[in-house]
């Protein structure tokens, strides 16, 4: 395989494409790309390679969306490739990039951070969409402090597998095309091998890299890269009155939107520092992240998170938190309207109306999930209370959140028939009992019948989530040598709302062992 430079594979070819077509395919020149800002935004270096990669997953529908053919992964070069091993020197000109940015952990100002163990490949173009190709775990960079750049099998899987579950909830993420193993041993609380995962999306920029900029003093930078995220995602914003205002304002929607879609799923991010906030509004860098199995509003899926900051009752506030931030480092672009006397006190105002915006945003968001989870075509005054009165009820009994949105589909509007399957999921069924008849008088209103509202929630009320014991499973055997599991958990996660009956098990309540599980930031 050699790393040639040309770039002259078209999208249409796609199932024709051999190792060295693809290779060429993630080309890192193209101009408008990330890579084109230049030195002040990352490093080119080389991957570490790996000894003897091998590949654990693929995912073919992030194959299909960069236009090839996921066969391709039994070419040897293929797994080589995407543990960052090149068969040559890497020529100049494709030396792949770690990119620099800052942050807010845990709600504290940690300065430079930057992509400790991520490298970017460059770019590939297919279906007329750019999408950037990421290399996770292969090395040290510059901004590696004192890590060692890798990442291990575990947590491979466990991103692998939850961004492209995710995907097929509907929820914006990175995607995962692959996952290569080496054994490679690193060290975290005890030996383990090493994996590097392949991601993928249009940009990976994180309000962090605005943060930098901004914290550093770098004016002309900052806006450079506030122009290439408006000239590549966000060209309406050209035609504001302000543009970074208007920035400002597009991330503010999509956060609020992104903030909803989780906790509509009754998913937890685990570490939403700053530096792990899309501009795009996507899902980004999965670590100890959790679908939970019974509810509790103020589960706290990260281990290392002691004091709760990012439990899923607060997901929403530290998302509007980090709007905050990446608001304070837009302030020196704002302009020139505010040119004149108190300037940046006008233009601070201005920013703060702009992150109201993500409360009347989020609010109805949710709002509208809700009433969708609940089958309610209409809306109707005292939804939100119909909703929050489940939610309440679910969290004293710690009743599954999956199963209980899934199973209300089966309840019958005219009668407690058919209640069984949700209602045995609360032990306290008298309380369930007091909601649910609130429920059939709020169905009563509505004209589907119980068969056309039962549809319609089935296909916004997902069956098979990640659960932590199915991940876990999954990795076991992955950590034997055996990756079915893997694939065939990531085959029943890309349809989440099909009933699947052959993959049952899969649905089902976590065993007793899955209470013992522990998911750290140690990935
Ligand atoms: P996270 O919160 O896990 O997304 O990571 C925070 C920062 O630590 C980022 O700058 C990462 O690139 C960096 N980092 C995490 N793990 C490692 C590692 N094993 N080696 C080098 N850098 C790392
Ligand atoms: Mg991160």
């Amino acid at each position: 395989m050699s790393f040639s430079p040309s770039n002259a594979v078209q999208a249409d070819e796609a199932d024709a494409l051999s190792m060295d077509d693809l290779a060429a395919a993630i080309d890192i020149g193209r101009p408008g790309a990330f890579a084109a800002l230049g030195s002040a935004f990352l490093t080119r270096l080389p991957a570490t390679p790996v000894p003897e990669p091998y590949v654990v997953a693929i995912s073919a529908d992030a194959a299909a969306q960069l236009g090839f053919d996921p066969a391709i992964a039994a070419d040897p070069a293929f797994a080589a490739f995407f543990a960052g091993n090149p068969t040559s020197d890497w020529p100049a000109e494709r030396l792949p990039y770690a990119t620099v940015y800052s942050g807010h952990q845990f709600g504290v100002w940690a300065g430079q951070l930057g992509d400790g163990r991520a490298i970017g490949l460059g770019e590939v173009e297919h279906g007329g969409e750019r999408l950037e190709v990421q290399i996770k775990g292969a090395g040290r960079t510059p901004y590696s402090r004192m890590g060692d750049g890798r990442a291990v099998l575990r947590s491979s899987i466990r991103e692998f597998l939850c961004s492209e579950a995710m995907h097929h909830l509907g929820i914006p993420t990175t995607r995962a095309l692959c996952v290569i193993g080496s054994d490679l041993p690193v060290r975290r609380e005890t030996i383990e091998t090493s994996a590097i995962v392949t991601r993928v999306a249009p940009s990976f920029v994180r309000f962090g890299h605005f943060e930098h900029f901004y914290s550093n003093d770098r004016v002309d930078d900052l806006k450079k890269l506030a122009d290439h995220v408006i000239e590549r995602f966000y060209p309406q914003c050209r035609e504001a009155d302000d543009p970074y205002m208007a920035l400002l304002a597009e991330a503010t929607r999509r956060t609020a939107d992104l903030m909803a879609d989780w906790q509509a799923v009754g998913f937890c991010h685990g570490v939403m520092n700053t530096d792990n906030m899309s501009i795009l509004g996507l899902t980004i860098d999965y670590g100890p992240f959790g679908f939970m199995d019974g509810f509790n509003a103020h589960h706290i899926c990260n281990h290392s998170d002691t004091q709760g900051r990012y439990s899923y009752s607060r997901q929403p506030q530290v998302g509007y938190w980090n709007l905050f931030c990446l608001a304070q480092a837009l302030v020196p672009l704002f302009g020139p309207q505010y040119a004149e006397e108190g300037r940046s006190e006008r233009a601070i105002e201005d920013a703060q109306r702009v992150l109201e915006g993500f409360k009347t945003r989020f609010a109805p968001a949710l709002e509208a999930k809700m009433r969708a989870k609940l089958g309610l075509a209409e809306a109707r005054e005292g939804d939100d209370k119909l909703a929050n009165g489940l939610l309440e009820v679910m969290h004293a009994n710690r009743a599954d959140f999956t199963q209980t949105f899934r199973h209300l589909a089966k309840m019958s509007k005219t009668d407690a028939s058919n209640d069984a399957p949700v209602r045995d999921l609360f032990l306290d069924r008298p309380a369930f009992d007091a909601w649910a008849s609130g429920y059939r008088a709020r169905l009563m209103q509505e004209t589907r019948s119980d068969a056309e509202r039962a549809a319609a929630m089935s296909r916004v009320n997902p069956k098979y989530v990640l659960r932590n014991h199915l991940a876990e499973q999954a990795i076991r055997q992955a950590k034997e040598k055996d990756f079915s599991e893997v694939e065939r958990l990531a085959r029943v996660l890309a349809r989440p709302f099909d009933e699947q009956p052959e993959f049952e098990s899969y649905a089902g309540l976590p065993p007793d062992w899955a209470s013992e599980l522990e998911v750290s930031c140690s990935s």
